[in-house]
């Protein structure tokens, strides 16, 4: 119901048909929302994998909590007392910790290239779909971690005729801030409505960077970052539903506020924005805006009927006893 969960699973059923050592694999992932269902899903019964999400905690709606905690066996949740970074930087640590040298660590967060490499279908897929395929387009793409956008990127590298990307956040401002002022300045989390983009020290940045040369200048040919509020995320969760009968979720709504954005300065460009989830996901959020209800859809409910269970720490400590259990 998400995104991710074609680049989860097509990351899944890669490591089992690439990796030819014996020994089984863990896979790390901290999740700020939405990755942790889609690995979970992704991941579970798959053969000589071990996963372990962290998530924060009260910072995940409660279908994506149930999205992750649900899947038995071979996944474990752990619910961290903290933000999404917090999770990030002991998964990032842990990488790092030699005391986990045995147990064959790989990362699920889309620092690992073969989550969002998959995801370059997807602009294919709208470029193909396009009325009129002469005409300048760019993409809005809602960005927490910045990595659905490398996917874009790359596939312009090779060859999709776009022409900019439009990176649409929300409060959660480092990169729209960095191009304006040429200052790179990773900040704390902030919880949003969008809550799958709360990051606030995007992990694949640093690789559009190096696309970019490492130049603001070139970057800024090519890329624009806007940055909207929830206020005006529900405002235009209203405008999609009333003026186009369509019921985004809230991290296509921050998208949409992008693409109208750009086409302020550049009205003869056509803009696609993608949607990334579906709505039943941020089912509070959406019917409150709305005022209507969701048709919650089978696989959502399937999951909302299993028995959950996750384990609450909250040190880097408490992380590592329950991983080295
Ligand atoms: C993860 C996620 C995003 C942000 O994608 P990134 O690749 O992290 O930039 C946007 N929308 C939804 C619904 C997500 O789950």
């Amino acid at each position: 119901m998400a995104f991710k969960d074609v680049g989860a699973r097509f990351m899944s059923r890669s490591l089992t048909y690439l990796d030819d050592s014996s020994k089984d694999i863990t896979v790390l992932v901290a999740t700020s929302g939405d990755t942790g269902g889609a690995v979970a899903s992704g991941f579970w019964k798959v053969p000589g994998v071990k996963v372990v999400i962290l998530f924060p905690s009260g910072k995940v709606s409660e279908i994506q909590e149930k999205q992750l905690t649900t899947f038995d066996e071979n996944v474990k949740a752990i619910e961290v007392e903290g933000t999404f970074d917090d999770c990030q930087s002991m998964v990032r640590k842990a990488f790092l910790d030699s005391d986990f040298s045995s147990l064959n660590l790989t990362s699920a967060n889309s620092i690992n290239v073969a989550r969002w490499l998959p995801q370059m279908f997807y602009y294919f897929f709208a470029y193909k779909q396009l009325k009129n395929k002469d005409k300048d387009f760019v993409f809005s793409v809602p960005s927490g971690n910045f990595g659905n956008i490398c996917a874009g990127i790359v596939s312009k590298r090779l060859g999709l005729p776009v022409q900019k990307f439009v990176a649409s956040t929300n409060l959660n401002d480092t990169v729209p801030n960095y191009l304006d002022t040429g200052i790179y300045t990773p900040k704390p989390s902030k919880a949003t409505i969008s809550n799958a983009m709360d990051v606030g020290n995007p992990s694949n940045f640093p690789r559009i960077q190096r696309l970019f040369q490492d130049s603001l200048a070139l970057l800024k040919k090519e890329f624009v970052s806007y940055s909207f509020d929830d206020n005006q995320t529900r405002e235009a969760l209203k405008t999609l539903f009333h003026k186009y009968d369509y019921i985004a979720d809230p991290h296509g709504a921050v998208a949409y506020l992008g693409a109208e954005r750009f086409r302020e300065k550049s009205p003869d460009t056509d803009v696609i924005f993608l949607e990334t989830a579906h709505p039943s996901k941020f089912l509070n959020v959406v019917e409150d805006t709305l005022n209507i209800k969701i048709k919650i859809p089978s696989q959502i409910l399937s999951v909302l009927n299993r028995a959950s269970s996750k384990q609450k720490i909250s040190t880097y400590d408490d992380f590592k006893s329950s991983l080295l259990l």
